[in-house]
């Protein structure tokens, strides 16, 4: 018998929890994770071909039929996953109507996904029309991120700009900006439907006050990506704790040349050169 709670894919959601925890990105219950797995990947368990419930969605997750995700339950705390897989997290199948979920596998003390759930699905679906590989949307709570949406104006242009110049790696890991969303309350399909409509052109979005959404083809690119954004916003806010004067920056034509020498294309009208 193959279980799915030994698959690579439980592990490796497993870890990366527990790691997001770690970075203190994840107090309490904060954050959510959901994977989306393909067919192929997930027949090949004993464990996760019964219909063990089915709950209703508030979402028309019609284009999304069919498809397969391992997601974080609701109310539960980054922290634990690691230890009970079965009980914190789940795989689910979006029906045919696309109107609720199977669940397959896990939340085995009847649970259920994130309360965010709906906005994951929306970001999935927007951006696989951006790029057919992708597969994990990520939700944390990074503090200097946070920090930095007290104090920076809340604008994409700026912010990405800035971000871009608080080191080397910043404009290679996310050409393509951050976009920034109103502060909205969390957790229902309205906030969802304005982070989805910003994920069709950002990979990652600014919850102001709240947090991050980031996207990517794989657990370690969406987790890289976050990962890469808040280490800029550490830099940012440690050169104004310090109070120092900047006395040099990474110029416009330097980021332009780094861009060049990674064969990354820069956000379309950020770079002013
Ligand atoms: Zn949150």
């Amino acid at each position: 018998m193959t279980n799915f709670i030994d698959s690579p894919y439980v592990k490796e959601f497993s870890k990366i929890t527990f790691r997001l925890y770690d970075h203190g990105w994840d107090e309490r219950n904060g954050g959510n994770i959901s994977y989306r797995l393909t067919e192929e990947e997930v027949s090949q368990y004993d464990d996760v071909h019964d219909v063990l419930r089915t709950i209703p969605i508030d979402f028309d997750g019609k284009e999304l039929a069919g498809m397969f995700f391992l997601v974080t339950g609701t109310g539960r705390y980054f922290k634990n996953i690691i230890d009970f897989p079965e009980r914190d997290s789940g795989l689910v199948r979006i029906t045919e109507d696309g109107k609720s979920i199977n669940i397959l596998w896990g939340f085995n003390d009847g649970g259920k996904p994130t309360s965010e759930f709906p906005t994951h699905l929306m970001g999935h679906a927007a951006r696989l029309k951006v790029d057919p590989n992708q597969r994990v949307i990520m939700h944390c709570h990074p503090t200097n991120l946070i920090a930095l949406t007290f104090t920076f104006p809340l604008d994409e242009k700026e912010l990405t700009r800035t971000l871009w110049k608080m080191q080397t790696e910043s404009i290679v890991v996310f050409p393509d900006g951050i976009g920034i969303i109103p502060w909205m309350v969390p957790g229902n399909s309205k906030i969802g439907n304005v982070t989805s409509e910003k994920l069709k052109e950002f990979s990652s979005v600014i919850w102001p006050h709240h947090g991050i959404f980031a996207s990517g083809t794989t657990i370690d690119e969406a987790y890289g990506l976050i990962e890469t954004i808040e280490k800029a916003a550490e830099i940012y806010n440690i050169i104004r704790s310090t109070g120092g004067d900047i006395l040099q920056l990474i110029t416009d034509q330097q980021l332009t040349e780094l861009a060049q020498a990674f064969g990354v294309t820069p956000k379309e009208g950020y770079l002013e050169v």
